[in-house]
């Protein structure tokens, strides 16, 4: 590993650059190959049962996957990292290794739509009892946790309105139940969190989203301690779900500019969000960086930027973002996160579509909220267009 880890662009760089590469690539070559040849069979024998490195079949591992691991671990400091096809696959591979009938796992309301099913439907299938709780009561959290408790499941900031989940004390009273603790650092990204620093034992990553970065490819990453996550790779391994060698090469390619990405949609968030703020059609702005968003100061404590992404709530009902969303020249309306460019989309059409009105209101949704996800655009512009949007509605 390359210097310090928290000097991202380098790690990014070097973590898993090999100067004894023989054909010296200085760009990872894409590794399209299913199979890898052997003449010895001892030495087949060796890599088969991992006295040796190498690949066998890339199911299992492949050289520019691999690469991509040894990348994300570096920046996540961790002792270990796996790939996933995408960020659903980690979670659900994450979650069905550690969770057997009989356990139970915590989880915040507020995690991803995704994440939400496999508790509501497939883990309860399996005998395996959820515990949801409300995401900012976190003393309700650690009552719930003392009625036992396999795994803890946190996701911070969370979607779409940007709660910020105290991830030091709850990982410490999961501590003492001796729970594992997941943290989905999707919005977040090792540059402006890091969660096993504040307790965690694994972090996931929809590697679809800031990771990569461009709109793409998908993958997911999970990294924690090598035993964990060695049990997640056999599972992976087992069931499939392997990211593309060619999606690898793609999300290591985003991770390089990874950190001077984050620093752009960090400055652009906070600017949007600002303007927003004083903005007479505008009626609510969620923003972590914000100092009046009710947990300001633990996003302060936890995160070292407070991301690229942000809602809003037009004054009046959803008919002015229906007005105001095709009037956007620098957004692309459109569902997923974390690109280059600016995405912007109604949770009442995406992340909770399948939710009735009086369901979302009990979520503190409101009809009118718009979720901004901030890209590099130069901040003037991205300012301007909301400027000339909001004025013709
Ligand atoms: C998108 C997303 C996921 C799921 O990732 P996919 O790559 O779409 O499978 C999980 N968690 C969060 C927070 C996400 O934004």
């Amino acid at each position: 590993m390359a210097g310090n880890r928290k000097h991202y662009s380098t790690t990014a760089l070097w973590a898993a650059h090999d100067h004894e590469s023989p054909e010296r690539d200085v760009a990872m070559p894409i590794h399209h190959s299913v199979t890898f040849a052997y003449q010895d069979m001892d030495e087949w024998f060796d890599v088969a049962v991992g006295k040796k490195p190498g690949h066998i079949y890339s199911r299992n591992t492949n050289p520019t996957v691999r690469a991509l691991e040894l990348t994300m671990r570096a920046l996540d400091g961790a002792e270990e990292s796996i790939s996933f096809s995408t960020g659903m696959a980690a979670i659900s591979n994450t979650l069905f290794t550690l969770l057997s009938p009989g356990d139970r796992v915590v989880a915040i309301k507020d995690t991803y739509g995704g994440t939400n099913k496999i508790f509501l439907e497939f883990l309860p299938a399996n005998d395996v009892d959820v515990a949801f709780c409300d995401t900012l009561d976190f003393e309700g959290i650690e009552k719930e946790m003392a009625r036992g408790c396999k795994v803890l499941y946190l996701e911070t900031p969370t979607n779409p309105v940007l709660k910020v989940v105290d991830i030091q004390r709850l990982a410490k009273a999961a501590q003492d139940q001796g729970a594992i603790v997941i943290v989905d650092n999707t919005f977040a990204t090792p540059v402006n969190q890091m969660p096993l620093e504040l307790g965690a034992h694994l972090v996931v990553y929809s590697a679809t989203k800031y990771l990569n970065g461009h709109s793409d490819a998908m993958g997911g990453i999970l990294s924690g301690p090598k035993t964990l996550v060695d049990r997640v790779f056999h599972y992976r391994e087992i069931n499939g779900a392997t990211l593309h060698a060619n999606s690898a090469y793609m999300i290591l390619r985003g991770l390089k500019t990874l950190e001077l990405r984050i620093q752009r949609h960090n400055e652009n968030a906070q600017r949007v969000a600002e303007f927003l703020k004083q903005h007479d059609k505008v009626e609510s702005v969620y923003y972590p960086g914000l100092p009046d968003h009710p947990n300001y100061d633990i996003a302060k404590r936890q995160m070292r930027g407070f991301g690229g992404m942000l809602s809003f709530a037009l004054k009046g009902d959803f008919d002015q973002v229906k007005k105001l969303l095709p009037k956007m020249k620098y957004a692309h309306s459109a569902a997923s996160l974390g690109s280059v460019s600016t995405l912007v989309g109604p949770p009442r059409v995406t992340s909770h579509v399948e939710l009735t009105m009086a369901e979302r209101s009990a979520m503190g949704i409101p009809e009118s909220l718009v979720r901004y996800s901030a890209g590099v655009e130069n901040g003037d512009d991205l300012i301007a267009d909301l400027e000339q949007a909001l004025a013709r509605i």
